[in-house]
């Protein structure tokens, strides 16, 4: 969104943000998730998600659900007060609204512009789990898209089709993936429409990223709890209007799983069982392994060269110990897309490499003075 766009900007503000900005946004009031504690074993549970009335654990009768806010709360300064409570956030939004004057005047971007920022937000989750589904810090990437009011159902679904693309681009199978728009009694306080991707992770469908139509609503709030002008002037129409906004939400944690899950392969190999991660080579960990048939002190020099040539333009790992067969299952295992190897003939006569393909287990030899752009054009390939 940042780097390849012309008309979106990044920004890393601060964790701590002056409290109001969430007695602003409606964070301090409302967000709250509905907790009933059980009467018999007094485990606590988020109501809204449970299927039955009963307790999961124990079978027991619930109370009533009380409202506990997600925020988690510290103070600034050594005195613990009311008058200096601060809140860890529980998203990066909304510091584009209270920076958007700033990046207004300080970049030349002009509607329709977004801006956009990753970073740690923080809730305290009464029910963590489905690994890193849901855990109480978690890395958001989110952007605000301010356009002019009237176009702002055109940009909500131009974002939720290149939000779709994206996970697609990145190998995400389409039939794993649906869009759910929000009904009316589902849209939070600040929305006038909303539309989740979500993924079928092994336990059910599950939300990756929310794309929200959220009208005109934040930037009204922060003007009138700041007394902030943070209206719009429109210089080639001559008008001045509030912008509305379109935003994509989305976990970092949550995508990288849905990544990992299904890119995860078993298959028979030689009567044997290989682990594969299909992973799409701009998100493997590693891209390139670099691997000397044997350890031995013929080849490591040579390897130790190649590994030199490529790992300032790649991601690499180097790896000589074990036999070449259990090296290539691991790289297989940990899903990087191409291994290099090294032999005799590599030191003795021809001075290439052998490129080794992780999903077709195919291998090509290729000579050392091409190898950077032999393994540019099998990764983009
Ligand atoms: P949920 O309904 O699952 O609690 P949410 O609708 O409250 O999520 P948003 O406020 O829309 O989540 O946040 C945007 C994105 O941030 C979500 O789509 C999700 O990918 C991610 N996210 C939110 N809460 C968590 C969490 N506790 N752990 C990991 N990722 C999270």
């Amino acid at each position: 969104m940042v780097r390849d766009r012309e008309d979106v900007v990044g920004i890393d503000a601060s964790i701590l943000m002056h409290p109001d900005v969430w007695v602003a946004s409606g964070h301090v009031d409302s967000f709250t998730d509905p907790l009933a504690e059980c009467k018999e074993c007094h485990r606590r549970h988020r109501s809204d998600l449970l299927e039955t009335d009963a307790c999961p654990d124990c079978g027991g009768e619930l109370s009533d659900p009380r409202h506990f806010n997600l925020m988690f709360r510290t103070h600034i300064g050594p005195v613990e007060g009311d008058d200096n409570i601060v809140y860890l956030r529980p998203e990066t939004a909304q510091a584009m609204f209270v920076d958007f004057d700033n990046v207004v005047n300080s970049s030349r971007v002009r509607i329709p512009f977004g801006i956009a920022q990753q970073g740690k937000s923080f809730r305290n989750e009464i029910t963590p789990g489905n690994f890193t589904f849901r855990t109480r810090e978690f890395e958001q990437m989110e952007m605000e898209y301010f356009c002019e009011p009237g176009t702002d159902e055109e940009w909500h679904r131009y974002w939720i089709d290149f939000s779709s693309d994206w996970f697609t681009g990145l190998g995400l199978r389409r039939s794993k993936l649906r869009v759910r728009e929000h009904q009316a009694d589902e849209l939070p306080h600040y929305s006038k429409g909303s539309a989740d991707i979500e993924f079928l992770f092994p336990w059910g469908w599950g939300e990756l990223e929310t794309i929200s139509n959220r009208t005109d609503y934040d930037l009204k709030a922060h003007i009138e709890k700041s007394g902030k002008d943070l209206s719009y002037y429109d210089q080639p129409n001559n008008k001045r209007y509030v912008p509305y906004v379109v935003e994509p939400a989305m976990g970092a944690d949550r995508s990288a799983l849905a990544f990992l899950v299904d890119a995860y392969d078993e298959e028979e190999v030689n009567d044997d069982k290989r682990v594969v991660l299909r992973f799409h080579p701009s998100i493997a960990p590693y891209q390139v392994a670099i691997l000397p048939l044997s350890r031995n002190p013929k080849l490591t020099p040579k390897a130790r060269e190649v590994h030199d040539l490529v790992r300032s333009r790649f991601s690499t790992q180097y790896d000589e110990t074990q036999s070449i067969g259990r090296r290539y299952r691991r790289q297989d295992e940990i899903g990087t897309p191409l291994c290099v190897t090294v032999d005799f003939e590599t030191v003795e006569s021809d001075d290439a490499v052998t490129i080794r393909h992780r999903d077709t287990m195919d291998q090509v030899r290729v000579p050392i003075s091409g190898l950077r752009q032999a393994l540019q054009d099998q990764l983009d390939g």
